[in-house]
């Protein structure tokens, strides 16, 4: 296997990755990026290079904002390997990962692992159908190809994510023929509370009075407080049921976009055998790190949505701050403090409105743990919510032992999609937080890999 080196290795070209990798570049230090995508961007600036003016209009300011991360990072001299996806990290900073059907190994003297988010699951009954995707995954093909629905599409769920593709197929001129909103009425008395910091971060709260605004000004049907969901079809999507204020509802739909938030993508600091705890108010697994992200005594450090979900500008602060520690380690930064202090103030301020949005758009509990027993919860491994129940009563304790009772979780996406609800459902049903419950242990490959790859 060739075998390189760099003093960071940064894996994920989003915000905290693209950040990071600046700053390290700025201190002098070699830096070597890796990202399963060829473009970089993450989630939020996906395609920002290559995107054309009128998607990019299309998209939005925030979205366009992303060119000058992408500009600085394209200049900082940081070595870009797209198209490279890392399915193996070890403490002391090795980085094993496929290229062109290539294996390749990279050391780093530190490693930042900015993995970013992924959608969390909405295990409701049909949301395997064929018809039904994730808001996430069509804002995925909006912003990489300008592919959007032919026909109306129905919007369901809640959060700033779907609201914000509601936006943009909107100005994109996608017919929606409904948002199914499940924003839960105990939400605002949650939130309430954190309205104050919500207010002191007033720019991204406007933003978020401003699009929900532009939406229910635009005609669009918006029914909110719905419950009791159901996607409706035999063999694919037909339509969708749910109760508004105690009244049953049903509508036609060829395309029913779910969306309720995302989730760490935290497989690989997982996979490295690091200590993780579970977050109450984001209800999801997250790596136990210093205030720079460092995992332990560990080469690897977390930034950005791997890490909590912090949003995007919050993301950059935290990879920067990655970085300035990593470089302060190598002994190429004597004032950590002094220039860390910028930084740490931008954190604070992009993660006011934190607190009040997770309480908000807190997921509903029934929209978390299917109530029906036939709902799928891995969908690889085809098992359902009434099977994992079924081996808690058979003395089943936590997720890695629901493989083997039955395979859940052993599948290509290691747990990646089912891992939050499988936790969740064993937690109820035996009575205990999900912190005592655990989460599957995460082996290497952290990715499907073939193994043609792998020896090629
Ligand atoms: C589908 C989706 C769409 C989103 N759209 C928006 C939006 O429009 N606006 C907004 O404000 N927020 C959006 N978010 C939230 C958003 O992800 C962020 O807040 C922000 O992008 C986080 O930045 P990050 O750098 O932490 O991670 P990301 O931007 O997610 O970047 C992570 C990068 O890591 C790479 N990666 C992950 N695992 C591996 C691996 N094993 N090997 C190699 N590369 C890997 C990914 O390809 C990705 O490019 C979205 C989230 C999701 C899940």
């Amino acid at each position: 296997m060739n075998e390189d080196r760099a003093d960071i290795v940064v894996i994920g070209s989003g915000p905290a990755g693209m950040a990071a990798a600046c700053e390290a570049r700025t201190l002098g230090l070699s830096v070597v990026v890796l990202d399963e995508q060829q473009a970089v961007g993450g989630q939020i600036y996906r395609s920002i290079d290559t995107a054309p003016a009128d998607r990019v209009e299309i998209l939005g300011a925030d979205y366009a904002a992303g060119q000058a991360l992408a500009d600085g990072f394209r200049s900082s001299g940081a070595d870009y390997r797209g198209g490279a996806t890392v399915w193996n990290v070890t403490t002391d900073g090795v980085v094993d990962y496929i290229i062109g059907k290539q294996s390749k190994t990279i050391s780093g003297r530190h490693v930042v692992l900015a993995s970013g988010a992924m959608e969390r699951p909405f295990p409701i009954a049909g949301w395997t159908l064929p018809g039904v995707m994730g808001a996430g995954a069509a804002q995925i093909l909006l912003k990489s190809t300008g592919a959007v629905p032919k026909g109306p599409a129905v919007l369901v769920g809640c959060g700033p994510l779907l609201y914000l593709l509601a936006w943009q197929y909107l100005r994109a001129g996608v017919a929606i023929s409904a948002v199914v909103d499940t924003t839960e009425s105990a939400g605002y008395f949650r939130a309430l509370p954190h309205l104050v910091p919500a207010i002191l971060g007033w720019s991204d709260l406007l933003k978020g009075v401003k699009l929900l605004t532009a939406l229910r000004r635009s005609g669009v049907a918006f029914y909110s407080r719905a419950r009791d969901l159901a996607v409706l079809g035999e063999t694919a999507v037909e339509g969708l049921s749910f109760v508004q204020r105690g009244t049953s509802k049903s509508l036609a739909a060829g395309l029913v976009l779910l969306h309720q938030g995302v989730v760490p993508n935290a497989q690989l600091s997982l996979s490295t055998g690091a200590k993780h705890r579970w977050n109450a108010a984001q209800l999801c697994w997250e790596p136990v790190t210093d205030q720079w992200g460092r995992l332990g005594a560990s080469a690897l450090y977390v930034a950005g949505d791997s890490r909590g979900i912090v949003g995007a500008l919050a993301s950059a602060a935290q990879g920067r701050l990655a970085a300035l520690s990593a470089a302060a380690e190598q002994g190429v930064v004597s004032d950590l403090a002094r220039r860390a202090l910028p930084l740490q103030q931008q954190l604070a301020r992009h993660t006011r409105i934190r607190p009040f949005l997770d309480a908000l758009y807190r997921p509903s509990l029934q929209n978390r743990i299917p109530l029906k027993d036939d709902v799928l919860v891995c969908r690889c491994e085809e098992v359902t919510a009434g099977q994992i129940r079924g081996y808690v009563k058979l003395g089943c304790l936590g997720p890695n032992q629901t493989k083997s009772f039955g395979r859940s979780g052993m599948g290509p996406c290691q747990g990646r999609l089912c891992g939050l609800t499988v936790t969740e459902i064993i937690a109820r049903e035996r009575g205990v937080e999900p912190g005592e419950v655990g989460h599957y242990r995460i082996r290497p490959p952290v990715k499907p890999i073939l193994l043609g790859d792998l020896v090629g």
